[in-house]
């Protein structure tokens, strides 16, 4: 079915189902017909997070990084505050692919890992799997072939695992290429033994790629994996074997996307070089230039050929190459320049942006914080206490607290001793009261608990348990000799808080240090 027919029948399809057509359309390397669809499928605030990391991939396989790492962020952002991490670590693997592509190495790397954690922190197991790549790229990129080829090796087995058999073929062609860097560095050191069991292990990776992309008729990954194997023989001493794989595809410019051209060439113009063919190798070089698309392409085209002409010992036409080669190296170094500043605009925007949020979000938490609690104490204040009973009293009951004699605090030891025991107070409350109740300050040396909930015997049970808690606690470590002990009042119905203050005042009349309740059989309790 053409991406053209879905896009037809978008009016009745799901954004659900245009998010996995779309999905299809990319597993067969046809990012138009993805982009199409997601476009679709973004107009849906359900759909819209993963259209737009849809979106950032097919920007991502144009070159247009900027663009592609502005829809990851924002498809990452939507995630976030939808609480699905799962989405959110496949769109912040698409932005790390992004800031990869576009030279921002250490960005990428941070970017791909905290993907990776918020894929695995979701128990989605395919969510991982995009996530993994992104990081093993990066490790590719930093040259840190010893993680990347690890990475690759987990990534395989957890696409086996969910039965993903296009993201296994990926990763073993990665991790063939993070293999095939091992072996080249060996030979580099002297290594010929090891470099040739590095190059036999990466054709290996390589080899299963290229066959399981083949089954499921994925032409660009197959050819992918195809040129890298080509490559390996070639390294291992086996070109003519290369060459004659590479020649197995025969290139079709209607089916294969130009990159896969080149690649193609590339690598057949390489081991012609091996094979001392410089004629033909002169041939495959010129003719990847003419069909190169991008500089970066044609860049290594130029450079190729140069070399070519100087083994064909034709310097003057190898000169002309060379000069060719380094009209395209500047270029590509001030547009790479220009569109990693873009990428650093957007980046640095989002962070920005990101910033001034939480910024704003803190500071209206401080204030909603002040505004609504004791700074003494750290207990609710009375507005908040009077805003909670503003709800409604229904099943509640209230404790009035007031600490006996208090002044007397003040006078005999200081002002600071006063507030450590008010202090400590709230402490006792805290403990005395469950969670659900609100322990409060209601003035200078007065504290109120709201019990929710509670039938008024319970109440007044509860408050004389704070009672005694506050007399036995061994107040002589807050000043030698200090005794401290409270009074309470406790109510409820409409009126429970003068009711309350006059049961307060009751249980000062009556000689403090006691708990006046509603007038109940034993619902008083008196200190012993
Ligand atoms: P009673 O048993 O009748 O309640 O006697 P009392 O001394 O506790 O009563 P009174 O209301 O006369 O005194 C309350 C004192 O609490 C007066 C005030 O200086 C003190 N106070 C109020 N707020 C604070 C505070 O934040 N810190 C300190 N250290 N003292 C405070
Ligand atoms: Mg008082
Ligand atoms: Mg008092």
């Amino acid at each position: 079915m053409s991406a053209g027919s879905e896009v037809a029948v978008a009016g009745v399809v799901t954004p659900a189902r245009l998010i996995r057509l779309s999905r299809e359309r990319l597993a067969v390397s046809d990012p138009e017909g993805a982009r199409a669809l997601a476009e679709q499928a973004r107009t849906d605030p359900g759909a819209r997070a993963e259209a737009l990391s849809i979106i950032a991939t097919c920007r991502r396989l144009r070159d247009e990084y900027p663009d592609a790492l502005a829809a990851a962020q924002e498809a990452a952002e939507l995630a976030r505050a939808g609480g699905d991490p799962a989405v959110e670590g496949r769109a912040r693997s698409e932005a790390a692919r992004a800031l990869l592509a576009a030279g921002e190495t250490s960005e990428a790397l941070e970017e791909s890992t905290a993907a990776l954690a918020l894929a695995e922190s979701s128990g989605d197991l395919a969510a991982t799997i995009p996530a993994m790549a992104a990081v093993s790229y990066v490790y590719l990129v930093m040259q840190q072939f010893d993680l990347a080829v690890q990475l690759c090796e987990r990534g395989a087995e957890v696409a086996r695992l969910v039965g993903d058999e296009l993201a296994e073929g990926v990763m073993l062609d990665t991790g063939g290429c993070a293999t095939a860097a091992l072996a080249i560095a060996a030979r580099a050191g002297g290594d010929e033994e090891t470099a040739l069991a590095h190059a036999e292990d990466a054709a290996e990776r390589c080899r299963s790629a290229m066959l399981i992309a083949r089954r499921l008729g994925h032409r660009r990954n197959e050819a992918s994996a195809m040129a890298n194997l080509a490559e390996l023989l070639t390294f291992a001493g086996r070109a003519g074997e290369g060459l004659r794989l590479l020649q197995s595809l025969t290139l079709d410019p209607d089916r294969d996307s130009t990159y896969t051209i080149t690649h193609h060439l590339d690598t057949r113009g390489q081991i012609h070089l091996a094979l001392e063919q410089c004629g033909e190798a002169v041939a495959a070089f010129t003719e990847a230039l003419e069909r190169a698309e991008s500089k970066g392409a044609a860049l290594t085209a130029a450079e190729h050929l140069a070399e070519a002409y100087e083994r064909c010992g034709d310097p003057a036409a190898a000169l002309q190459a060379f000069k060719q080669f380094h009209q395209l190296y500047c270029q590509v170094a001030s547009e790479t320049a220009q569109r990693n500043a873009r990428v650093t605009a957007v980046r640095m925007e989002t962070e920005l942006a990101k910033a001034t949020a939480e910024q704003e979000r803190r500071r209206a938490d401080g204030l909603l914080r002040i505004s609504r609690e004791d700074p003494l104490t750290a207990l609710a204040n009375r507005r908040r206490l009077d805003d909670e009973l503003a709800g409604g009293v229904e099943g509640h009951a209230i404790a009035l607290i007031d600490v006996d004699h208090f002044k007397q605090v003040n006078d005999r030891y200081s002002h600071q001793t006063g507030d450590e025991v008010l202090r400590t107070l709230a402490a006792l409350l805290r403990t005395g009261c469950r969670t659900g109740d609100t322990a409060a300050r209601y003035g200078g040396e007065e504290f109120a608990v709201l019990f929710r909930d509670l039938p008024d015997a319970e109440a007044v049970e509860a408050a004389a348990r704070i009672r005694h808690l506050v007399e036995q606690y061994p107040w002589s470590t807050v000043a030698p000799g200090l005794t401290i002990t409270v009074s309470i009042g406790v109510a409820s119905g409409p009126d429970l808080l003068a009711l309350a203050d006059l049961r307060l005042y009751e249980a000062k009349h009556a000689g403090r240090n006691r708990v006046v309740g509603p007038p109940a059989p034993g619902v008083t309790d008196r200190a012993a």
